[in-house]
């Protein structure tokens, strides 16, 4: 059986013209899943009783399953989901000062390998079909919808390599982006990809206004090559050139992520570096604070030196930013929860 939240309005509307049916009927259904968030088709009441009987027939509307779900001192909610085959993924609820942000995953597992991360921990077992990347987004907005509020944004941080499910993904954020859908906003929506070189060049030609992270972590190929296999495939010169390309079609600011790892890649050759490495890009460096994971060694910078790392970018007039840490109390980073909860 198909799964409903897999189609996107297009796809609804192809259904319903091959079943002879006016393709209006696409929006109505997608208003009472994404709009009014109902998931009986039962309750759909400007549909004949005949089509709901077909729609149950044919289209599964089953939801992800609650394994756990856990609360931050700073309101952050992690969820443990259960897909319908039984593989686990975890998404994150998250409050700032802008609104709230859902981080979701895109893969079950990852096969990315970098050394500093839990969600590598677990190989990646199979790629997220696009409704179950919308129904993490649309589970999140639920829990909102508690309290009256809304997602304002999407990151794709999760568990898992975005630009490794490319089509699923790409279809999953057109239906939340839907003005049928959820209706966020292109620019409210962010993909992280660890460098995936001929998927960034596919993307810069997508012609969407996402915003695109890239995770660096290190400014050198001797370095990134020991926290990121990916840099064995495609070196920095490879990644540089393809970020360059995707600049020069899209005239977006690039966000580069950049973990701070504790005598690992905090020195001042480090900042310079950086500086080396983006000059000339419409790009800044994001500095995450690592969150300790228990199978590795990598430990986290304190405070201290995380200020001082930012400092020595601001010297070298990179521009900056120094990302808050979130959730930390509740195993919040990549794929913390998911490992505990299999690895136990
Ligand atoms: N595969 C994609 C997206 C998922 S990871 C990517 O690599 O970008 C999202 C971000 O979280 C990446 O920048 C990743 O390097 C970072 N990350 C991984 N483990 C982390 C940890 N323990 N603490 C903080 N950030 C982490």
């Amino acid at each position: 059986m198909n799964y409903i939240y897999d189609y996107s309005l297009k796809d609804l509307e192809n259904y319903f013209v091959e079943k002879g049916l006016k393709p209006y009927k696409a929006k109505q259904v997608f208003k009472w899943l994404y709009e009014k968030r109902i998931h009986d088709f039962d309750l759909m009441s400007d549909l004949s009783k005949d089509l709901i009987e077909t729609l149950k027939d044919e289209l599964c509307i089953s939801r992800l399953n609650i394994v756990k779900s856990q609360k931050s001192k700073d309101g952050t909610i992690k969820f443990l989901f259960e897909l319908h085959d039984g593989s686990l993924i975890e998404s994150v609820l998250m409050h700032f000062d802008y609104g709230y942000s859902a981080c979701i995953s895109s893969q079950v597992g990852c096969n990315m390998g970098c050394s500093f991360c839990a969600s590598g921990l677990l190989k990646k077992q199979r790629d997220l079909q696009s409704g179950e990347i919308v129904l993490q987004i649309l589970m999140l907005q639920e829990e909102l919808d508690k309290q009256n509020l809304r997602l304002g944004n999407i990151v794709v941080m999760g568990t898992g390599e975005p630009f490794d499910n490319y089509d699923n993904l790409m279809k999953a954020l057109a239906i939340v982006n839907d003005p049928f859908g959820l209706a966020i906003g292109s620019r409210h929506i962010s993909i992280s990809t660890c460098g995936l070189v001929p998927m960034i060049e596919r993307f810069a030609k997508e012609n969407v206004q996402y915003n695109l992270a890239v995770s660096l972590h290190a400014a050198t190929d001797e370095l990134r090559n020991k926290l990121m296999p990916i840099n064995k495939a495609y070196n920095l010169d490879k990644l540089m050139s393809a970020i360059k390309y995707y600049s020069e079609l899209n005239n977006r600011r690039i966000t580069f992520e950049y973990l701070l790892l504790n005598d690992v890649n905090d020195r001042e050759e480090d900042a310079k570096a950086i500086k080396k490495l983006i000059k000339g890009l419409n790009a800044y460096i994001n500095l995450i604070p690592y969150n300790e994971v228990e199978e590795n060694e990598y430990q986290s910078v304190n405070d201290e030196k995380a200020l001082r790392f930012y400092d020595m970018l601001k010297k070298e007039g990179v521009a900056v930013t120094l990302r808050q840490k979130r959730g930390t109390d509740i195993d919040a980073a990549c794929g913390q929860l998911r490992a505990k909860e299999i690895l136990k």
